[in-house]
Order: C-alpha cells, then structure tokens, then sequence
C-alpha cells in the first residue's frame, strides 16, 4: 500500500497502545486513516450570550450550565427508567451560554429541566456542581421548558479544554463526534488532536486531482485534516468539510463511472427478438392496449437485449404503473432467443405473488411443469414457457425439482428470493436477470446473479418509489434509466385519511360502519394488519415491515399490534358488519388455503379481507375501493403508498384509510401525515428520504461492503454529486484504469472494501 502507507498505519504507532486500544474497543477503528476521517458530526458555534431563563422554545440550543440536582426514578408503564437533571445558569452570570437561534418566546425562571431515557451516563456523570454543555432541542411540559436526551459533555474533567475558559470557549467551533456511551465526544477530540500532531500529514494520499481542486479552490489535504478536527473559525471547518464533501462525491462516482466503464466493455449474448413465438403471441393475448410509456420503454429494452453489450437499465414507476408487463415481455423476448429469465423479489410472499400473477397473465403461454415433465404434452413445448418457483422455504423436493429445471433450461422464467443467490442455483444459460423492488439489493447481489451467468446476462431493476436524480445518480449509478410516468387509463382518484384513534377512540366504531357502507354499496374492502398472529414474536409477515418504519419509534414491545387473527375474530362479533362474509390471507397460510381466499376474494364472494402486506403487490380486485390499514405507522412511506394503488382500481373512486393509535405529533405519525398529502410518489420518495435514515436509502445494511456516505447528503447535496458525478465521468473516459490517478484508485478500493483495514497487520 505504497500510497497511503501513512492511512494504512496501525494507529497503536501514532498514539500509543493505551490510547489507541480505547479506540479500537468503542469505536472499532484500528488505522491512522480510519480515525482522521472520523469527523466531527458537527461544531457548536459561537451563538448569542443568553440566559437559560431566554432559551426559545422549539430550537436547538447550546448552553454551559452548572447541574443542580440529579435523579432517577423506573417508568411505570413500560421497562425503563428516566433520569431527571436540573440545570441552572452558572452562578448566575450571563455570558457563559452559548445558544443558537435567535427567535425567543416564552420566559422562564433560570433553571431548566432534562430527561434523559435510560440515561446510565447521565446518572453516573451529571453530578450535582457539575458543569456541562449540553446541546437538544427545547421542548415544553407542562409549561415547563426542558431539553430531552441531549448531548452532553462534562467541562470540569479537564483542565485543558477551551471549555473552561469562557472566552476562548466562545471564539472557537467545538467539534462534537459521534459519541458512545463510554467514550465521550471530548475524549476522541484529545485522541484526535494527539494523533494530528504526531502524524505526517504531508504523506496524506489525495484522492482529488490537482486541477479539479485548483478549480474548485479546496484546501490542500493536509490543512483540511487539521481544520476539520480542530478549527479556530466556523470558516475553517466550513471549507475542510467542503473539501472532504467533494471528495466522497468523487470517489463515490468514480466507483460508478468504472463500474459502468467496465459493464459497457463486457461481452453479452445478443437477445434479438423472434418473430411469431411467445412475445407475439402475448401480445396478441393481452387484454388491454399497453401504455406510450410501457410501449417506448419496451422498444428500448428490445433493442438494448438485441445487442452484444449488456443491458444495465434501471425502471422506475409509480405504483401500478404497469411494470411487470413490460418486463414480462423483456422476459419473453429472451426466452424466444433461446436463453432464461430470472425474476428476484425481496421477499418470499412477493415472489410467490409474482409467480402467480406471471403465470396468469402468461394463461395458456404458461406451461405447466409436471405435465411437460411427463411429456404428455412435449408438443406443446415450442408454444409455452415453463414459469418456475425458487425460494427458501420450498419443501425439498420441490426446491430440487426447481433446480433441477433452471439447470436444465427447462424453466424458462425463474421467480426467487436471495435463494436465487446461492451456490447450489445455477442456470443452462442466464440472460436476463430482472431485479424487483431494487433498494433491497446491492451492487455485491447484483454481481452474485451475474454471475450466474455464462457471459455477462442483461439486468433490469425495478423500482416503485420514484427515485429523487441524485439518489439515482448515486445507488443506482452504474444504471441507466427508464421511466413509466403514466399510469393505464381507468384508475380513480384515492384519497387518503389518517384515523387517529388516540385523540378520536369513537372512531374505531365509525371504521367498521364506514366498511358496511362501501358493501352495502356492492364493493369490496381490505384490512391490512402489521402482524399474523398476536403470540407469536416478531412474526411481521416476511421482509415487509419495513425495519425503519419500526426502529424509528423504538416502542414496538410495548404496543399490542393488530393481527390477521385477532382482527378476525373482532370483526366477526362486530355489529356493522353482521352477516358480511369475511376471511382472512396471510403467509403463513397452506397455500392451497391462500389460492381459495384469494379466489374467494377475487370472485366477490368475500366482501371484506383481512391480510398482512401479502397484498401488496400483484393483487388486482377491481371493485375494491377500501383499505383500512391498522397501525398504519407500523409501515413505511412506500410501502402505505403501494398499498394504498390497491384500491382505486376500476374506474371507482378509493378510499384510504390509516389508523393509528400513536399521539398526534408521535415522529411516526408524520410518515402518515405525508402519505395521506400527497399521491405523487416523486414528493413521498423525497419525504420518506428526509424520514429515513439515509443507510437505509443506500441499502448500506445490505449491500455487504458498502460503506455509508459520511459527509454527503444526497438530497441535499445535489450540485456537488453532479459536478463531482461530470468530473469521474471524465477522469474515467481518459483513463479508465486510473494509472495516473493512483491516489483516487485507491481511495474507490477502499470504499468498496472497508473492511480491508480489518486485515491489515496490527504490530
Ligand atoms: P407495478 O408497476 O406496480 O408493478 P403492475 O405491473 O403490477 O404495476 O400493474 C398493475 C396492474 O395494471 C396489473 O393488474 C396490470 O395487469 C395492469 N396493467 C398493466 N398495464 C396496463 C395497461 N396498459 N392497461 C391496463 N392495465 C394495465
Ligand atoms: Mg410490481
């Protein structure tokens, strides 16, 4: 690692064994590197001098104050305890505050109070005398203002901080690191500053070429290390941060700008299409007239599949935008080449769900497996495709029959989960690989199914949540792009309303009512539950709560969900709905149970539906124009608005209805609020983006390797990420090795593969 010999260094050699074991233990860094770009999350700024008894309510603060009393009682109703602090201006002098924000309301004696949750630190450390900066939001109780579980940093541990004197304190920036609950902000900023003085910071590697940050005016490398971590003006850390900030942007897409470089180079088979075989007949089958968006979208892919470099497209439309038709037919025309077609779905009930409706769209084109196995009817074979099934949970003989088959080239379409990814599936010859619902797989899964393939297969990715430019320009960088931004005719408005039971309990009642009604009326309701059964732990029907809708409140244990059976058995004593057939559908269910609920439904003999997320996709009952979704906050941003593109179907106006137990204001029940707003999916994928952390975006938990983006935000950040984005472009196009960028190579290896420094020797 000749470049960044320095970066690579164990850190135990920069600053010490003790120290640098500390590191290693809560922070999980072990290099030079890995600790210098460890930024400050943020800086506490010189503010306005105030007085606690100023503070405005609703703004973020920073204040300097002294700990008056501390303790600490269990909560009553769940497992816990809270740890009250009350703080007071320091001696009673002004000055010593540091608040930002400048709009102040509401006056209060010059005391204030904290909670902290579970505060163990806060209880050990903030002592009465003590003095501490603390910096959160202002909240108010009861007509007391107070602060809630904010950051804190004790003053008085160190006779060396610029803390203790109130003059320097107010002239310098304070970093803030991510902090643990043993190893304080304060004391990784001393590590830090230790590190900085014994390092070599002109070995530092940069990654940015020298006319890109002549252009663009950046600090030199060294300097921003210096400034970030320890600046003398909020300007220091300013033009350190943007420098990094560009910095990630340019290796970010460099990484894709050769990752396409590199796809484009590859060798495909050529998928021309067939005249008269099985896309000809589909069409001619298909009972609607596709829409200009699914036809042109279906040109392209034609053409790009009839070529011998790989397709790599990434589709995006809205909810029921028709996509699966169009890659359907992508699918056909490969099969009609005489190569197969993989179809991956996130979890096992979407794949399921797709193999079903794949198999009834396709009718007659479809062949069924065991018959052609017998060869009874093998004449067949030219005129149909075998559509084949591939997932975990498949009794074993099934599972090795559908393996048998994709190895075989029998199956001409095979539909799997992250099954499909592992060692023992492999295909007669792969070319097409279609990935639904993108943002549950990483490049790494991506790379697994290509290789799968004999030659490099062509990929199309689907996604439903319109995906913000720069959010594409990122994930989904090495992808070209379609859009389908029309829906098929004959879709009636939903409107969407929040049920909030918690400040309305008479409307659980007025619920069921309003279901009798629409039946009354001829049509038909669904009721989606966030859980099957109410015993069984963390039984969320697979894959489908989404886990950021969930962790986001962190209160799931102590809420009794609605659950498939429990709501059953509500429904069936509820008086509204006296004589209404009702049946329920879940996952878990004999799937011969499931097929005859879903017919059942389907047929309008069922008038009302109760089911998990199972319905997500692939179901289509024109005549339902209901959907209560209960604990609707249990879902995320997405996952309501597919749902919700259930109802609305045939031309009949829909209903949305998202029921809630949680407080009005509850941080979950803004997800809520901002899918009954607005249907135009572009404006929930940029709320959702805001909600959500952004890893999750980035499918960083599950794309192996990836490391999440530190200093980039990409809804924010969009200017950078396209100059930085025009930049790789064009350093790659000249040379896309990148032998005269040694420095910028090494940092994309070492984004990809963070994990490298766990290899490197320690001594
Ligand atoms: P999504 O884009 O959400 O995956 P689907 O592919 O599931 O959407 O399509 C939603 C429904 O619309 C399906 O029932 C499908 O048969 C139907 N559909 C697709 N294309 C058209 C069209 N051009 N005209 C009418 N209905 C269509
Ligand atoms: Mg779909």
């Amino acid at each position: 690692m000749g470049m960044s010999a320095e970066l690579d260094l164990g850190l135990e050699r920069r600053i010490g064994k003790r120290s640098a074991a500390v590191i290693e233990k809560h922070l999980g860094l072990t290099t030079v590197g890995s600790l210098l770009n460890y930024f400050p999350r943020r800086y506490l700024n010189r503010g306005e001098l105030t007085l606690i008894s100023e503070v405005p309510l609703d703004e973020e603060v920073t204040l300097i104050a002294r700990v008056l009393s501390n303790s600490t009682r269990q909560m009553r109703a769940r497992r816990g305890s809270i740890t009250d602090v009350v703080i007071s201006d320091d001696d009673g002098k002004p000055g010593l505050r540091l608040v930002g924000g400048s709009d102040y309301r509401g006056k209060v004696p010059g005391t204030l109070k904290i909670s902290f949750f579970n505060g163990f630190r806060a209880k050990k450390e903030l002592l009465p005398g003590r003095r501490a900066l603390f910096s959160g939001k202002v909240t108010s109780f009861g007509g007391h203002l107070g602060l809630t579980n904010p950051d804190f940093h004790l003053l008085d541990e160190d006779p060396d901080t610029p803390g203790m004197d109130p003059e320097k304190l107010a002239a310098m920036p304070i970093p803030v690191y991510p902090a643990t609950a043993k190893l304080t902000s304060w004391s990784i900023q001393k590590v830090i500053s230790t590190l900085l003085e014994t390092v070599d910071l002109s070995e530092l590697p940069d990654p940015i070429p020298a006319a890109v940050a002549a252009r663009e005016k950046f600090l030199p490398v060294a300097e921003a290390y210096q400034l970030i971590h320890a600046p003398e003006s909020p300007a220091d850390w300013q033009h350190a941060r943007d420098r990094f900030r560009y910095q990630e942007a340019l290796v970010l897409q460099s990484a894709l700008a050769r990752r396409r470089a590199q796809l484009a180079a590859e060798e495909a088979t050529a998928r021309r299409p067939v005249a008269d075989r099985l896309l000809a007949a589909f069409d001619r089958q298909l009972p609607f007239t596709l829409t200009a968006g699914q036809a042109a979208v279906g040109k392209t892919l034609s053409a790009e599949l009839g070529q011998d470099t790989p397709m790599n497209r990434l589709l995006q439309g809205e909810v029921g935008s028709g996509k699966t038709i169009v890659a359907l037919r992508a699918m056909l025309q490969v099969v009609d080449a005489g190569g197969q077609a993989a179809l991956l779905a996130p979890t096992e009930v979407l794949a399921a769900q797709h193999f079903e409706s794949i198999r009834r769209t396709l009718g007659p084109l479809s062949r069924d497996p065991m018959l052609s196995r017998d060869g009874l009817l093998g004449g067949l074979a030219g005129d149909a495709v075998q559509v084949t099934l591939l997932t975990g949970s498949m009794p074993t003989a099934a599972r090795k029959q559908a393996l048998l088959d994709a190895a075989s080239g029998t199956a001409g379409i095979v539909i799997g989960t992250h099954a499909l990814l592992s060692d023992n599936v492999s295909f007669y010859d792969l070319g097409l690989i279609v990935v639904d619902e993108q943002h549950r797989f990483g490049v790494e899964q991506r790379d697994v199914l290509r290789s799968k393939a004999n030659k490099p297969p062509h990929l199309l990715v689907m996604t439903a949540t319109p995906i913000p430019r720069t959010v594409a320009m990122t994930v989904f960088g090495d992808l070209e792009t379609s859009v389908l931004d029309e829906l098929p005719a004959g879709r009636a408005p939903i409107s969407t309303h929040v049920v909030g039971l918690a400040e309305n309990p008479g409307w659980a009642g007025r619920i069921w009512s309003r279901s009798r009604e629409e039946i009354d009326a001829g049509h038909q309701v669904y009721v989606v539950c966030p859980r099957i059964g109410t015993d069984d732990d963390g039984d969320f029907s697979p894959g489908e709560a989404e886990p950021a809708a969930a962790d986001l409140e962190g209160d799931g244990a102590a809420r009794e969900l609605a659950s498939v059976t429990a709501v059953v058995e509500h429904l069936q004593g509820e008086p509204a709905l006296t004589g209404v057939p009702l049946a329920p559908l879940h996952g878990r269910q004999d799937p011969a149970v499931k097929s005859a609920a879903m017919a059942d439904f389907t047929a309008n003999r069922t008038k009302l539906l109760v089911s998990t997320t199972v319905i997500e996709v692939g179901v289509d009952v024109h005549n339902a124009t209901l959907m209560v979704v209960l604990d609707a906050d249990r879902f995320g941003i997405s996952q309501l608005h597919q749902l919700r593109g259930r109802v609305g179907r045939g031309g009949l106006p829909g209903t949305c209805l998202l029921v809630t137990t949680l407080e009005p204001g509850h941080p979950s029940r803004r997800r809520l609020d901002a899918v009954a707003s607005t249907t135009d999916g572009f404006e929930l994928s940029q709320e959702d983006l805001k909600l959500r952390r952004e890893g999750d975006i980035l499918g960083a938990s599950q794309s192996g390797g990836r490391s999440t983006l530190k200093l980039l935000r990409v809804l924010e950040h969009e200017d950078i990420i396209a100059r930085a984005r025009e930049d790789a472009q064009e350093i790659v196009g000249q040379d896309p090795a990148l032998v005269r960028h040694p420095q910028l190579a090494e940092a994309i290896d070492e984004y990809l593969n963070p994990e490298k420094e766990a290899f490197l020797e320690r001594g």
